[in-house]
């Protein structure tokens, strides 16, 4: 089974008029047969009237289903609930994925983008719905110059050839690919790629894939029959996806992110553990989950000026306030304990030149802490700049009083906190400074969710980066990574940061544009430029939530690299009107 997807305005009709030839194609394409069975599915996939009431989403389509009878082409889409997808349904226009993916959904269940052909006027979106794997035609509109095809009707032998046509059996090919090694793919052959920093997916119909394997040259492929879309991403935090579900078979690996084999419905019912501690979607085509993006200094050359006073991040410091914070044997949100922890950093920050304050933040039944500490910059137009770390831990499988030295998770980026409020103790600051030790992490984001609920929006404006800082002691890789996740509107952040990496230390740099699970993404949420600096493949560690997560795993080095990046954007983020972006 094929599936044809027209666009409506300006491809089929133009003013509440049908254009020349679409009745007669239409009513060609429903006539053509596989046997005795129709070899193609006519489908409609229209951005229409938007609205953020969901109720009013039925007069919408009832608005649409009356132009469709009005033109005398809805028996063609029948039934409509099926063969028709509107943007307003799904909530994004084209050519989101999400579109098509609904609209193939709802139409074929379970068919590949590789088996449906898209038909539009509109030149961008036959490029983009080829990136995503779908065939498409670009069809010459009212006005238009050109177009792949001149009219309507031309469209009918096309559809024949496609509909005749055997695509072959499903592959994905898992190469080791240098990056940009995907802009030689070309775009009209149902192929769709993936790439996870130095490993690229590229899937589609076995000869084509075939061949672009041949033509980069890379030999070190391995490959899977498994349909493009059953392959999903998994975003999991230590290793609990496949604690959790070790009977999914894992296609690629990557710590944090995994490619795994997953019927659509039962991955959808995945997605959202009770534990917060991994998501599944469908594997996002033609884009980067993570890039590799730089491999620190050149081996040999020296570090540029540094930014910051280096003598005050000071790694005996460091050590001493893990182990403080592993020390209260647990730090679970609701805990005296966490308290007691609260108590000792409010000391720490205070003793930096911070003035502090608690914030109380509802967990269950009971409660946690933020705390808060700022120090005033000497600017006068002055923007705000935050700086946290969660400081609550947990013993998923012990219950609250359970041992939970949570040494990577995450007295690491406690201690990073503490750390970096005294490297910058004695630094002139032109902007505010705050830093923020989140509770209640750990049961769903809860301090950092409560603390931006909080935010007026005169202060949230203010706001000019935020920094989070979460695992960032616990080594996976055998080259010291950090991966920055943000999300397009921390873009200058994360990329602001790789130069001080790379400047600054020996770390290599990943990142991300896939925001997971830890406190930068209440604030992505709400627009709010974050990045989560976290070791390069914290995945890899299954010590994490259990009572196993202990200083003596953690790499000191990684921890202080990490926070030397932080340390010298923050000097510039805190005393300069802009800071460099180097892409
Ligand atoms: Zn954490």
């Amino acid at each position: 089974m094929k599936l044809v997807l027209f666009d409506l305005g300006q491809t089929l009709e133009d003013g509440d008029v049908l254009l020349p030839g679409a009745l007669e194609t239409l009513e060609a394409i429903d006539a053509l047969r596989d046997g005795d069975r129709p070899a193609a599915r006519l489908g409609l996939v229209s951005d229409f009237d938007m609205t953020n009431d969901p109720s009013q989403v039925p007069v919408i389509q009832q608005r649409y289903y009356a132009l469709l009878d009005d033109l005398g082409i809805r028996r063609f889409f029948e039934p409509v609930a099926e063969r028709v997808t509107l943007s307003t349904e799904v909530g994004v226009f084209k050519p989101d994925e999400a579109v098509f993916r609904a609209a193939v959904t709802r139409a074929v269940p379970g068919l590949e983008f590789r088996d449906v052909l898209f038909v539009t006027e509109n030149r961008s979106h036959v490029l983009a719905a080829r990136r995503l794997g779908l065939r498409a035609v670009h069809l010459r509109g009212p006005g238009q110059p050109d177009g792949e095809v001149d009219g309507l009707t031309d469209l009918i032998p096309l559809v024949r050839a496609f509909t005749e046509q055997d695509t072959g059996p499903a592959q994905t090919a898992v190469l080791t690919a240098p990056p940009g090694a995907e802009d030689a793919i070309p775009a009209d052959v149902g192929i769709t790629w993936t790439r996870l920093g130095d490993v690229l997916l590229v899937s589609g119909p076995s000869d084509p894939v075939q061949e672009v394997v041949a033509g980069t040259g890379l030999t070190t492929a391995t490959s899977t029959s498994v349909p493009r879309g059953r392959l999903h991403l998994v975003t999991q935090i230590g290793r609990c996806f496949q604690q959790e579900h070790p009977d999914v078979p894992v296609v690629v690996d990557k710590g944090r992110y995994l490619v795994v084999d997953l019927d659509p419905e039962q991955a959808a019912a995945l997605d959202g553990s009770p534990t917060g501690c991994f998501g599944v979607r469908p594997l996002p085509a033609s884009e980067a989950v993570f890039e590799q993006r730089t491999v620190g200094r050149p081996a040999g050359a020296a570090p540029a000026r540094l930014r910051t006073r280096e003598h005050a991040l000071s790694r005996a410091a460091f050590e001493a306030d893990l182990a403080t914070l592993v020390g209260f044997g647990t730090r679970h949100s609701t805990r005296p304990e966490f308290l007691a922890a609260v108590e000792w950093a409010r000391g720490e920050l205070t003793a930096s030149g911070c003035a502090t304050q608690l914030q109380t933040v509802p967990v269950g039944a009971g409660t946690s802490r933020n705390l808060i500490a700022d120090r005033v910059g000497h600017g006068s137009d002055r923007q705000l700049v935050l700086v946290g770390a969660h400081l609550d831990s947990v013993n998923l499988a012990g219950g609250p009083a359970a041992a939970a030295p949570g040494a990577d998770d995450n007295a690491s980026g406690a201690a990073g906190v503490l750390a970096i409020g005294r490297a910058l103790a004695e630094e002139a600051i032109a902007h505010d400074l705050r830093l923020i030790l989140f509770g209640g992490e750990e049961q769903g984001l809860l301090g950092s969710l409560h603390y931006v609920a909080g935010l007026d929006p005169t202060e949230r404006s203010r706001i000019r980066a935020v920094i989070n800082m979460d695992m960032i002691a616990g080594r996976n890789t055998d080259t010291p990574t950090v991966l920055l996740e943000g999300a397009a509107v921390s873009q200058d952040v994360i990329d602001a940061l790789a130069a001080a990496a790379q400047e600054q230390t020996d770390v290599a740099v990943q990142t991300s544009l896939n925001p997971f699970n830890s406190d930068h993404v209440p604030f992505l949420d709400q627009g709010i430029p974050a990045v989560l600096t976290i070791e390069g493949a914290d995945g890899a560690n299954d010590r994490v939530h259990t009572d196993r997560d202990r200083i003596e795993f953690l790499d000191h080095v990684l921890a202080l690299e990490i926070l030397r990046m932080n340390v010298s954007f923050l000097v510039q983020a805190l005393s300069e009107d802009q800071w460099v972006t180097v892409r």
